[in-house]
């Protein structure tokens, strides 16, 4: 039996651009650090520490206290960065502020029965290969929701996020939930992204995540590049930027 583990992320990739996938699997690339993911993980970590509290019985931490614990991540993390695409201040900045609106309108509303919960479930076994999911969730509430926080540049699009977003299948699917909202903090605001998914959902993902089996099993030196989008380019790519792929081509600065 040949057991193929699915991290949820992965998926993602793969469904943006296959190669880029192959190479991140295999360990020939790896992402940079970025400043993006230490502002998330900035105020992700500050959220987990509320969770966790409050699970243990202890009263809700102040505002300042979940505060501190974040900028307490940023000073230990920082000089990890790899690709800064913000100032140092501007991120604390935006810390502070999307975890003030948190604070204030999303938490009043949540009690929690777990924060940032790995998981594995398989996904089936077909000719002699089991498929198995893994992934983390942010947070599960007691009213049976799960919880995904995020830090986006930009406010996301809810017709996007409700028709084809993985990350709500996978979880869904993962934890028998229906219900799954993103909670996205961009500059200080707060959106809620309510997601149903039902049984129907979850099958199709199911099927989604069989669907890769073909390619990942095939001994093809390169997987199927995808060129269109904003994700193929020296920004995003860490193929481009290993010099591999378009990047053997065009270069660092292409455009
Ligand atoms: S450069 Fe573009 S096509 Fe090549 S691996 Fe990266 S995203 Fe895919």
């Amino acid at each position: 039996m040949i057991e193929i583990r699915l991290r949820q992320s992965w998926i993602n990739t793969f469904l943006r651009c296959p190669e880029q996938a192959r190479q991140e699997r295999l360990g020939l690339v790896s992402q940079k650090e970025s400043s993006d993911f230490l502002r998330g993980n900035a105020v992700h970590t500050a959220i987990e520490y509320a969770g966790r509290l409050m699970m243990a019985g202890m009263e809700r931490p102040s505002l300042d206290e979940i505060l501190e614990v974040a900028e307490e991540f940023i000073v230990s993390y920082s000089p990890e960065v790899e690709v800064w695409r913000d100032d140092y201040e501007p991120i604390v900045d935006v810390v502070r502020a999307n975890l003030a609106i948190w604070y204030e309108e999303l938490f009043p509303l949540l009690d929690p029965e777990a924060v940032e919960i790995p998981f594995e479930r398989e996904l089936g076994r077909r000719d002699n290969i089991k498929l198995v999911l893994t992934g983390t969730v942010d947070w599960v509430d007691k009213s049976g929701v799960l919880w995904d926080w995020k830090n986006p540049g930009r406010e996301y699009q809810p017709w996007e996020k409700k028709r084809w977003d993985i990350q709500s299948h996978a979880y869904s699917w993962a934890l028998d939930a229906t219900h799954f909202n993103f909670g996205v903090m961009h500059g200080g605001k707060l959106q809620i992204i309510e997601i149903e998914r039902t049984e129907q959902h979850k099958n199709a993902f199911v099927d989604l995540c069989w669907s890769m089996v073909p390619t990942i099993m095939s001994d093809a030196e390169t997987w199927p590049q995808n060129w269109e989008g904003w994700h193929c380019s020296p920004i995003w790519c860490p193929v481009w930027q290993a010099g591999k792929c378009r990047g053997a081509h065009l270069g660092d600065n292409p455009w």
